[in-house]
Formats: C-alpha cells, sequence, structure tokens
C-alpha cells in the first residue's frame, strides 16, 4: 500500500505560469468578463482556490476550416471552433452558434460559463462551445447542410455521447441537430442519437426541450419572488426577445396572473399597462414574424422600454443589452437572465447599488441544458418519458439548484451571480482534486 497522503489539499499550490497571449487576463473581450468573475469568487474558494488556474484556461481549443461548395460552384471557406472548458465533472456539453460576430474569446468564454451553468444545477457535464463564424441567412438550405456537416466531421474528432454533446444555440435548431447527428453516426458507422441534444422528437428529441429555458426562468423567478415577498399573481412583466425563451416565460408568468405589461423584440416595442393579451401576441408572432404591428397595444420608442413601470424585467434576446446607460433607469424588482450575458459588469454594480435582485444566466436560463441532459439520458436507456414527468423533473432540479445558491448569497453577503459561481467552481474544482492530475 502506498504511503502517500490521502488527502491532496495538502500538496503545495500549482505553480501560476504566465498565461498563453490568446488567455490574456487583460483581455476585454467576453473571455475577460470571465476571468473577471473568477477573480471575485477566487477569495471564497477556500483550499479548492490552488486549483483555480484550471479555470482560467479552457482544457482544449480547436480551431477548424469549413470548406464547402457553395451553390454557383465556387469554394467558401468559414472559420469554426470547438472549445472544450472543462471536463473535470463528465463530458463538455454546450450549444452550437451560427453568427457573423462568433470569436474565439467569445467561445471560449460561452464554454466556460456552461461549465459554471451545468456544474450550478449538477448536471454531470464539463462545459463546452462551439460555432461558425458565418451569417447563416446568406446561406441556401443545401449550403447550410454542407457547411454543418463539414462542420461535424471536423469536431468528429472530440465530440461524441460520451465526450461532448452539442445543442442548438443562436441561429442552430432541431434540423442542425439532426444533421451533426447523421454526420457524426455515418463517420461512426452506427447511429448514435446521444451525439447531440435539441434534436427533432422522431430522432431521439425530448418532449419539454422547447418549452425548458423558459420553464426555468419562470421557475426560478417565482422561488426568487416568495423570498422578497413579491406575488407573482399580481406582478407587472417587461420581456425584451419573445422567441424561445422570453416567449414562454411570459406566456408562464401570464398563465400565473401576471400581466405581461410590454414586449420588445427586432421589430419594436409594445406596451399595455392592463397587461397585453399573450397568448394572442403568440400567435401574431408566429404568423408575422415580430411583435410589430401587434393591435391592442401602445407603440414605444425602443429605448423607453428600460423605464417601463415594472416588477419582473427578463431579458430573454442578446448579449451586454443592460448597460451602465440604462441600469440606472430600470423600475424592476427583479430581473431574470433568461439571456446569456445580458448584463455588463458595470451594470451590474450599478443594479446591486439599487438594490434590483438579478437572477443570473448561469443559474435563470439553465433549464434549457437540464431537460437536454435528460434527453441524452433517454437517448442513453432508449425509454422515453411522458411530458409531466419532465416538467416535474425540471422544475425540482431548478428549485433546489436555487435554494442552495440563495443560501450561499446569504451566508457570504455576495449577489446571486458571485453566488452561483462559489457554488458552481467550488463542485467544478472538488472533483478537479478528487481526480488529481494524470499522468
Ligand atoms: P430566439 O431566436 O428564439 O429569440 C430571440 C428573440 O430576440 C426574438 O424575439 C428576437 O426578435 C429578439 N431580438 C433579436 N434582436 C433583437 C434586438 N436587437 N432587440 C430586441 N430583441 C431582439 O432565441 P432564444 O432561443 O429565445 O434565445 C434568446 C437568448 O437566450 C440567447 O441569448 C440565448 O443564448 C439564450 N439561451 C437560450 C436557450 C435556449 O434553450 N433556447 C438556453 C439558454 C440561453
Amino acid at each position: 500500500m502506498s504511503s502517500k497522503p490521502s488527502n491532496p489539499a495538502h500538496l503545495p499550490a500549482p505553480t501560476a505560469h504566465p498565461l498563453p497571449s490568446y488567455l490574456n487576463a487583460d483581455h476585454v473581450g467576453p473571455w475577460g468578463i470571465f476571468l473577471q468573475q473568477v477573480d471575485r469568487v477566487e477569495p471564497y474558494l477556500g483550499n479548492l482556490a490552488r486549483w483555480v488556474e484550471t479555470l482560467k484556461r479552457p482544457k482544449r481549443i480547436l480551431i477548424v476550416d469549413v470548406p464547402i461548395h457553395l451553390d454557383d460552384g465556387s469554394v467558401a471557406h468559414f472559420e469554426g471552433y470547438r472549445v472544450q472548458h472543462n471536463t473535470s465533472r463528465g463530458p463538455g456539453k454546450g450549444g452550437v452558434r451560427f453568427h457573423q460576430d462568433v470569436t474565439l474569446s467569445e467561445v471560449m468564454a460561452l464554454s466556460a460559463w456552461m461549465s459554471v451553468k451545468n456544474a450550478a444545477v449538477n448536471v454531470p457535464y464539463g462545459g463546452a462551445k462551439g460555432g461558425i463564424r458565418v451569417d447563416p441567412k446568406t446561406l441556401s438550405r443545401g449550403e447550410l447542410e454542407r457547411m454543418t456537416r463539414r462542420y461535424t466531421s471536423e469536431i468528429g474528432i472530440i465530440i461524441g455521447p460520451n465526450k461532448d454533446i452539442p445543442a442548438p444555440d443562436v441561429n442552430t435548431n432541431d434540423q442542425i441537430m439532426a444533421w451533426m447527428m447523421d454526420t457524426y453516426s455515418m463517420n461512426q458507422g452506427s447511429t448514435a442519437t446521444g451525439v447531440v441534444t435539441g434534436k427533432p422528437v422522431d430522432l431521439g428529441g425530448s418532449l419539454g426541450r422547447r418549452e425548458a429555458t423558459g420553464r426555468g426562468v419562470f421557475t426560478v423567478g417565482v422561488e426568487a419572488a416568495k423570498h422578497i415577498g413579491m406575488d407573482v399573481s399580481k406582478a407587472r412583466v417587461a420581456v425584451q426577445g419573445f422567441g424561445n425563451v422570453g416567449g414562454v416565460a411570459g406566456k408562464l408568468f401570464a398563465e400565473a396572473g401576471a400581466r405581461v405589461v410590454a414586449v420588445q423584440d427586432h421589430g419594436g416595442t409594445i406596451y399595455r399597462e392592463a397587461g397585453l393579451d399573450v397568448p394572442a401576441l403568440l400567435r401574431h408572432v408566429a404568423e408575422h414574424g415580430s411583435v410589430g404591428g401587434f393591435k391592442d397595444a401602445e407603440v414605444l420608442a425602443n429605448d423607453k422600454f428600460w423605464e417601463v413601470p415594472c416588477d419582473i424585467l427578463i431579458p430573454a434576446a442578446l448579449e451586454q443589452q443592460i448597460t451602465k446607460t440604462n441600469a440606472g433607469r430600470i423600475q424592476a424588482k427583479m430581473i431574470i437572465e433568461g439571456a446569456n450575458g445580458p448584463t455588463t459588469p458595470e451594470a451590474d454594480d450599478i443594479l446591486h447599488e439599487r438594490n434590483i435582485l438579478v437572477l443570473p444566466d448561469v443559474i435563470a436560463n439553465a433549464g434549457g441544458v437540464t431537460v437536454s441532459y435528460f434527453e441524452w439520458v433517454q437517448d442513453f436507456s432508449s425509454f422515453f418519458w411522458d411530458e409531466d414527468e419532465i416538467n416535474a423533473r425540471l422544475v425540482k432540479v431548478m428549485r433546489d439548484a436555487f435554494t442552495a445558491i440563495w443560501q450561499v448569497s446569504n451566508d457570504h453577503k455576495v449577489s446571486l451571480r458571485t453566488a452561483t459561481f462559489i457554488v458552481a467552481c467550488k463542485r467544478i474544482l472538488h472533483t478537479r482534486e478528487l481526480r488529481g492530475l494524470y499522468p
């Protein structure tokens, strides 16, 4: 038997070597924001802080060239990424984004936030993210399929049902997941439904996945409202983004009796003090693509959205929407971040000073990845659950996670964002310590 110390916490801390240039701590992009968030959490990590360097360096970064034939016969090259930030707790997990502004810094940050989110809700995954710098609206359906399939083949060396499981994100959907699953399966020689989540239900997808993120937003909102003595059935709600996340969250709040007074999307901003007719608005958006032109509502200038009288504000559209220029005007008592990264760090500080409760993205929008986890489990067992069971399990996971984070926030007198990072980073670094270093 070896007489080595059984408690690795007694070992000296690993030496902090300078970061490679692309991981520079002065970096101002999304990755820089993530590094600042890690710095904030470090004092609360106790002995586990000795492993904190792990969080500042993604485990694996893959940059791929994606050449395809365009319909006119020419060849186009796109730049694609897959970053596995951390796999201490299990396979990498995170979406794939097709957008003209995708950068390595953004994908690294999104992959790191997935590590935090997955650990916060305690699903057995690490964090990963992928993307291609492309405006998919400029591609035909055939070009989009060829690009998706070539990208999947290129990242095929690091993804797999037990290695890293992509999912939809901005501008990717269930059809793109079906192409990714098929390409991976063809390369492997057998059907591997568990390689991606967010698939069509007829192809191993899960019931309830489409609504899961909005349902999670609603669930943590209701839990937080209980803590601050807010009656959700009397609350006024403003929602930015009325798509998958914002539309479902708005519908669930309206069903709970809340008044959805303002909605903004890419087509404009509408307001009705007595509350908008949400089912009618959802039908209007499905038909016309945006809230623009909806009857029975006042039209507001877009910037006025941020100052509408409301109790709950749900940003569910884009990154960096709540900034130092509008944070001082927000009237809500609670903000539930449906989108990823909607609040800048300066705005966060202003909201904190103004006593506005922020439920951060890393817990508030974790409902999507939670049901992705259920989808993956169902694929492995080839046994599919009914929607009531999925929703009940989702609500339990979100409530338990939120309760633990609320407690840590009270214990340490820190924001819910820092509390979520404390819970998640401790879980990640604890598994890092248990596993030790290979070789
Ligand atoms: P979506 O495409 O279904 O909806 C996006 C909404 O944002 C649309 O209503 C669109 O009109 C609106 N929008 C776009 N540009 C806008 C602008 N300039 N001003 C105001 N509104 C604008 O996307 P989604 O799936 O609902 O995702 C929204 C956000 O939630 C993204 O940040 C995404 O990363 C995040 N998110 C989504 C999921 C998920 O499961 N879908 C999970 C976690 C996080």
